[in-house]
């Protein structure tokens, strides 16, 4: 059996073309919605995620302003940063570039993304929007686990009764995946680095999504016949090629569909930080108008 690849690029394309028309309306209202990005020191991988986030911005139409900050920056200065971009009114998202530089802390870290004004917070990381993910609240989401859905969909598979094993339990992926396909009426799994007999519990689902960063640790025989596989992952292996947390080669042929790494979720996830720029602006119109 050959499973079906499900083609993040073109899927991406078509999302990124939904929006066009979304904003094209907000522009004939006089609003031009902006994405402001806090990219504080010189991790080379970071300033290429935020180059690829600038470009699928220029090409929607979406105004991109990016506050590149040296390496020498600490936790006051980009909190100047986050104050100044909460209130300027032609900035409806705002995304803090992750790692921040050495010198500030974890904790530091947490605190700066908390300041973000909740309403302007298109990562979907605010513990105020992850509330209201788990009360079934409307708020923004993390934009991989977005995209996810997203292709599960395209798969044609309704997650309702279904089940779903979430392979990784991080705060931007694992976990909100996880409810997310609970939203969506899957019975879930969330399996981690603590759970005895990973390939059992991945043999028992219907849609897996593997977000741990570990290459090809998904093998073919923890794959039940027919199920969906998301491959979250983004790893290197020896010989320097980027590939995913799924065996791909030899699990397309059990699985009935598969997300290829590059070309999988990695430009839904993106696609997924756009839907979330356009969904600030328009909320943004609606809470002018009193129509929330
Ligand atoms: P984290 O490191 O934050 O989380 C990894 C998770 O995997 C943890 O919950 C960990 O468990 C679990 N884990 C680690 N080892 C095992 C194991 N042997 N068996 C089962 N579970 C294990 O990573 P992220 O969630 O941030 O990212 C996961 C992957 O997704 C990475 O490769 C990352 O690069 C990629 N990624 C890709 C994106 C894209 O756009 N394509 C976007 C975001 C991430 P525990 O909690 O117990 O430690």
């Amino acid at each position: 059996m050959g499973a079906r690849i499900l083609d993040g690029k073109a899927l991406s394309k078509q999302v990124r073309a939904e929006l066009a028309v979304r904003v094209d309306a907000l522009k004939a209202r006089g609003v031009t919605p902006g994405l402001a990005v806090i990219l504080a020191g010189d991790d080379p991988a970071s300033a290429v995620y935020v180059r690829h986030k600038e470009r699928a911005a220029a090409a929607l139409g979406v105004e991109a302003f990016t506050v590149r900050m040296g390496e020498d920056a600490d936790a006051a200065a980009v909190q100047a940063e986050i104050d100044r971009l909460n209130a300027d009114p032609a900035v409806h998202g705002i995304l803090v570039q992750l790692p921040l530089p050495a010198g500030v802390s974890a904790d530091e870290t947490a605190a700066l993304l908390t300041s973000v004004d909740p309403d302007k917070d298109v990562d979907g990381f605010h513990p105020v929007n992850l509330g209201r993910l788990v009360a079934g609240l409307d708020g923004f989401v993390a934009c991989t686990p977005s995209g996810c859905m997203r292709l599960i969909a395209e798969a044609g598979v309704d997650p309702a009764g279904k089940r779903a094993v979430v392979i990784g339990r991080s705060v931007i992926v694992g976990k909100p995946m996880a409810l997310l396909l609970l939203q969506a009426n899957a019975t879930v799994t969330i399996c981690h680095s603590r759970t005895t007999d990973l390939a059992a519990r991945v043999r028992e689902a219907d849609i897996v999504v593997a977000a741990v960063g570990r290459e090809r640790m998904v093998k073919a025989d923890w794959v039940k016949p027919g199920a969906v596989v998301i491959d979250v992952g983004m790893n290197r292996d020896a010989a320097g090629k980027l590939c995913g947390d799924v065996d791909t080669a030899a699990v397309a042929e059990v699985a009935g569909a598969l997300t290829p790494v590059p070309g999988g979720v990695g430009p839904m996830t993106i696609a997924g930080l756009m839907t979330n720029v356009v969904r600030a602006a328009e909320r943004r119109i609606s809470n002018a108008a009193g129509l929330r």
